[in-house]
């Protein structure tokens, strides 16, 4: 199936927004694309053409407006047999003695709207995105962070004992070259924000008192942990998001075919849907995610 319908007035090539469908009174050759096929030919006596036409198919062009009509609904001239015209016959009439009918067959759309492009596009990119975050193995941390929240069996010790180890597995894979090679010197080099690096850094700190001086965590230790899993993880979200350029993602064959309102709300519920089930971050994200997609350049208009 060709994508683009080329304007017949303008010469533009568009994927058509969408079509609706119009009743006509019998038209017989108006419809661009059974101009070819069907075309009428006009017999001397006034005869009914072979084919007409009683519903098209609506679509407006882009670029100079001109409204551009496809057959939607055929009427086929078919001779009717004697045996046949016992039946009650609406659109029976009669030629040279010989009794026709018209017969009416419905046609699809002759080409695909933008939705469809769009749905198609939007599905592919979310699975790129969910498999980036796989890569990047959040579903871990969401597993980890989820087990801390509601399996007593892992305690704030053992979820900060973890969390680091993850943090520390992250940074290995980045090959991260510093002068001094120590972790707090390689979390210093990390491309986030200069806040969620500190408190990285106080956790380590905690850690290390926490191994060596049996020092018990606080109240005030765990709200640090929560705070720099959640911020950490929408960063990372973030970076992933901003690496997949998603702000020039466009349909190649009709850039202006693209839906922008519902890739915004698509792209928005994935992410609220990750974040909450995958990720297991149950405060309000709704608008850290409009502002973390407001920092990604996608927009509704
Ligand atoms: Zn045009």
């Amino acid at each position: 199936m060709k994508k683009k319908i080329k304007c017949p007035l303008c010469s533009f090539e568009f994927i058509p927004r969408f079509f609706h469908l119009e009743k006509l009174k019998y038209e017989v050759s108006a419809p661009v694309h059974i101009v070819n096929k069907f075309k009428y030919k006009k017999i001397n006596g006034g005869f009914q053409p072979q084919n007409i036409v009683s519903r098209s198919w609506v679509t407006t062009c882009p670029e100079c407006k001109y409204i551009i009509k496809f057959a939607a609904e055929l009427g086929k001239k078919e001779h009717l047999d004697q045996e046949s015209k016992t039946i009650f016959h609406l659109r029976e009439f009669k030629e040279n003695g010989k009794s026709y009918e018209y017969k009416f067959y419905n046609l699809d759309k002759p080409y695909r709207e933008a939705h469809y492009y769009n749905v198609d596009l939007i599905g592919r990119l979310k699975k790129k995105i969910i498999k980036a975050f796989d890569d990047l193995v959040l579903p871990d941390w969401g597993f980890l962070y989820k087990t801390w929240k509601v399996d007593s069996q892992i305690d704030s010790f053992k979820f900060l004992i973890r969390f680091l180890s993850y943090i520390e597995k992250y940074i290995a894979s980045l090959d991260i070259s510093v002068g001094l090679n120590t972790l707090i010197s390689k979390i210093g080099a990390l491309y986030i924000p200069y806040e969620i690096k500190e408190n990285i850094i106080d956790l380590i700190r905690i850690r290390e008192k926490a191994v060596s001086q049996y020092y018990e965590l606080n109240e005030k230790d765990e709200k640090l942990l929560q705070k720099t899993y959640i911020e950490l993880i929408m960063e990372l979200i973030f970076q992933e998001m901003a690496s997949l350029h998603l702000n020039e993602v466009n349909i190649k064959e009709d850039p202006q075919a693209l839906d922008k309102e519902l890739y915004y709300l698509e792209l928005k519920e994935l992410l609220q849907n990750y974040v909450r089930d995958t990720m297991y971050i149950h405060k309000e994200t709704s608008q850290f995610i409009i502002t973390m997609l407001n920092r990604l350049k996608i927009t509704l208009g």
